[in-house]
């Protein structure tokens, strides 16, 4: 590696991280937890390189006003589909920033041991951190959107079950060419219908990127079928929604929100198509964390 210059090139972002640097110092969740709204938001399947990608664009303007630097993180998915990835994450096994570790987490069960555990660590004694969050004292709301939140069938309850309240639809759904509005239209009615005093923890998963996403680029057909490039039109498609989303949860007060992928897929990469295998396109994915503020006029902190 070459010794970094004394001084930025006149070229370089100003104050941001590096693209697919970690988002720096994790704030503490101790204080996050029982003061803030909390907003998990996976964006199932979609890849790091084409986030990436549209970020650095600009065609997804909604999302990367949030993203630290305007760049997403880069990191690697803890399972490579949805079941397990979700099972790891709802147990506290974010995806882990892709370079060499420990990595402090933001929430862990308590575990003696644990090398990941560090002081602004919020820790629960639950099995997973959505019961760790009720205990808490949150309302624990899943929005789903992928099959495995469908709730049709013992294993499509699963992961919904998690949660004291679970909402799923056919127009949730990853057929359904306004999947995410219809999730987003979800959500607002969570919001307003939650006591004022009540902390939230509203989980999405967004199912527009997963497969099929064809019909999200103008032009294509269903015989063409799904690309990178529908893939990154459905992207964009979230991202002209997404606003309404943040304005929901943090419509009350301040919110902690996390927004990352399960996992990537793969488009012909390496031979491989689709996910639920061990490949570079599958196992990168891209991760943000920040605050969103309420609302200047109904602040009452
Ligand atoms: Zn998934």
């Amino acid at each position: 590696m070459p010794t970094p210059p004394s001084t930025p090139p006149p070229n370089r972002a100003p104050a941001g991280p590096e693209p697919g640097a970690p988002s720096g110092v994790n704030p503490d969740m101790n204080e996050v937890v029982g003061s803030d709204d909390l907003l998990f938001v996976t964006l199932d399947t979609l890849r790091y390189d084409v986030a990436a990608e549209l970020a650095a664009a600009g065609r997804i303007p909604h999302l990367a006003r949030h993203l630290p630097g305007g760049r997403w993180e880069e990191r690697h998915a803890p399972g490579n589909f949805t079941y397990a990835s979700h099972q790891a994450m709802f147990a506290g096994f974010l995806p882990t920033p892709a370079a060499p570790g420990p990595h402090e987490r933001l929430f862990a069960a308590r575990f003696a041991g644990s090398e990941s555990t560090a002081p602004a660590t919020y820790v629960f004694d639950t099995p997973d951190l959505v019961s760790g969050l009720a205990a808490a004292g949150y309302r624990t709301v899943c929005v789903g959107g992928v099959g495995f939140f469908n709730k049709q069938g013992a294993l499509g309850g699963v992961l919904p079950g998690l949660f004291q309240e679970s909402h799923w639809e056919p127009e949730f759904g990853v057929p359904s060419p306004r999947s995410f509005e219809a999730q987003v239209e979800c959500a607002e009615r969570v919001v307003a219908d939650l006591p004022a005093e009540r902390r939230l923890f509203l989980f999405v998963n967004v199912s527009a990127l997963h497969q099929p996403n064809w019909f999200h680029l103008p032009g294509a057909t269903r015989e063409a079928g799904d690309s990178r490039a529908t893939h990154a039109a459905a992207l964009e498609y979230v991202d002209r929604h997404i606003g309404r989303l943040f304005a929901a949860a943090s419509r009350r007060r301040r919110c902690f929100a996390i927004v990352c992928s399960d996992h990537g897929t793969a488009y012909g990469d390496g031979g491989y198509t689709g996910h639920r295998l061990g490949h570079e396109a599958v196992w990168t994915v891209p991760y943000a964390h920040f605050f969103l503020e309420p609302p200047i006029s109904e602040e009452a902190r």
